[in-house]
């Protein structure tokens, strides 16, 4: 009898561990948290049942009606298995954080006072991004204007539209730097994403909601904390739709299809701590109403079309111009229209949904010496302090910068091949100081970078013409 009677009561596992009270209870049999399944039952050893597998439990162990209640009373002492040792199994990645009551969180996460005016989200991102000065006031604009849209929405005044953003420029130019650098200052969940791993679901790939549960796990499983967060999707312009295919694009139109509702904002019902859906995963539901959807791609083939559309209308008329006037325009691709995309192959109600398009530029050479040196976490800054930990000084000649900005632009994949090329030269200069305590400066020079000559070295208190470095 006192078995039956521990088995009815409610163990008050929250007063002794007050920290399980943020995670949701989590259906023992399947698997579905308590925001989805309804009040769940407790069982002793933290196991809880939802109701619906509680009855149907019922219903199969006797065909007849039996009243609940009363089986409640007489179910067997299940405590005999020790079912809270599968119940602990749950790793902690898949346990679902409760959701905090609306205005409570909101005046955590984001108070209107907290988010920066657009000249200050630029100012903080000119401290990490060079250049771009176009893109960063778009994008400090769209993202006050986003996280002011998200307050109004608690007071439900005039519908804005969301700002979500098409970004377009050449690989290397920052587009992803930017996102990462803006989504940690404005201290929101990133997710980002390859356009040309999602697929349509039930194909092989990663279907499309498993960005949103990508972004659940940067969240660390805070449903609220997600649903203000971002998402990046990289590579758009490979899920173009196919000129001249007459079968069935799996890989492009199906997935910008796959994406509208997303972009607009649904109830999207992800798997915790896993990235596919099975039994065992429990299940949550994001809204995408408030996450900030960014979309960036290099649109190889785009400037052609822009090239295109120009020329046609330039050489009808009296404005007839000269056929090719376009051709040396490097800052071609600013002119970018939404017919433009369209041509290219992106769906109108996929272009729809992103509202606000603005463009990068290439990097130019001084852009990416500036690269080399300026931003607050600059490659050189973190090799001199490297070094400083030996207490040796670097130094770099502006000419060497120079040259290594010209080595990558020969290698046409923007500021990404700078920390390449720079480690191939470091490399040899950090195994060779700490080898030698009497050096105290380095001096990498243009001959250095270029092979004709070593980098300078400075003794400590006295100066040594050059150090022999193998190549
Ligand atoms: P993509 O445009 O292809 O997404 P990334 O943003 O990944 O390019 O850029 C690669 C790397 O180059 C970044 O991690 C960053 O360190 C550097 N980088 C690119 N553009 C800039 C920039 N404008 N300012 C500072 N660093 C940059």
């Amino acid at each position: 009898m006192s078995d039956d009677k521990e088995l009815l009561e409610t163990p008050d596992e929250n007063k002794e561990n007050p920290k399980k009270d943020e995670y949701e209870k989590i259906c023992f049999m399947c698997r579905r948290p308590e925001s989805k399944a309804g009040k769940m039952i407790d069982l002793p050893n933290h196991i809880h049942i939802c109701t619906d597998c509680m009855q149907r439990s019922f219903d199969t162990m006797n065909n007849s009606n039996i009243n609940y209640d009363d089986l409640m009373k007489n179910m067997p002492n299940i405590s005999m298995i020790d079912l809270s040792s599968l119940q602990n199994q749950i790793p902690k990645n898949q346990q679902v954080k409760k959701k905090q009551p609306r205005e409570k969180a909101a005046q955590k996460v984001f108070d209107i006072k907290s988010i920066p005016a657009p000249h200050k989200i630029k100012a903080s991102l000119d401290e990490y991004v060079i250049g771009q000065d176009y893109a960063k006031k778009v994008m400090s604009v769209a993202v006050y204007n986003h996280y002011k849209r998200v307050f109004a929405d608690c007071a439900d005044e005039v519908e804005i539209e969301k700002s979500n953003m098409l970004m377009i420029g050449p690989t290397g130019s920052g587009k992803t730097y930017m996102v990462k650098t803006l989504a940690r200052l404005l201290d929101v969940p990133l997710a980002i994403a390859d356009a040309t791993s999602l697929t349509e679901a039930g194909y092989i790939g990663d279907d499309i909601e498993s960005v949103v549960s990508k972004l659940l796990a940067a969240a660390d499983n805070d449903v609220e904390k997600a649903e203000h967060g971002i998402i990046f999707i990289d590579e758009i312009d490979k899920i173009a739709k196919k000129k001249n295919t007459n079968q069935r694009d799996v890989s492009g139109e199906a997935v910008q299809q796959g994406m509208l509702k997303l972009l607009e904002g649904s109830e999207i019902e992800v798997p915790v701590g896993a990235n596919s859906k099975n039994a065992m995963v429990p299940l949550t539901t994001v809204n995408t109403r408030n996450i900030l959807f960014i979309c960036g791609g290099a649109f190889p083939d785009l400037e052609g079309i822009i090239k295109e559309r120009l020329n046609k209308s330039a050489s009808i008329g009296f404005n007839a111009d000269l056929k090719d006037k376009y051709d040396h325009d490097n800052k071609i691709l600013e002119k970018v229209t939404v017919d433009d995309l369209r041509k290219f192959g992106m769906i109108p109600e996929f272009l729809g949904r992103l509202p606000i398009i603005f463009t990068l530029s290439g990097l130019t050479r001084d852009m990416l010496v500036d690269i080399l040196k300026e931003p607050k976490n600059a490659i050189l800054k973190q090799y001199q302090k490297l070094l400083a930990l030996d207490e040796v000084k670097l130094e770099f000649e502006e000419g060497a910068l120079e040259a290594i900005a010209d080595m990558a632009l020969d290698k046409h994949t923007g500021a990404r091949a700078l920390r390449a090329i720079l480690e191939e030269y470091m490399l040899d200069i950090m195994y060779e100081i700490p080898k030698d305590d009497s050096i105290g400066e380095v001096i990498i020079t243009e001959d250095y970078i270029r092979h004709t000559g070593g980098p300078r070295i400075l003794l400590r208190g006295q100066e040594m013409p050059q150090l022999e470095v193998h190549e």
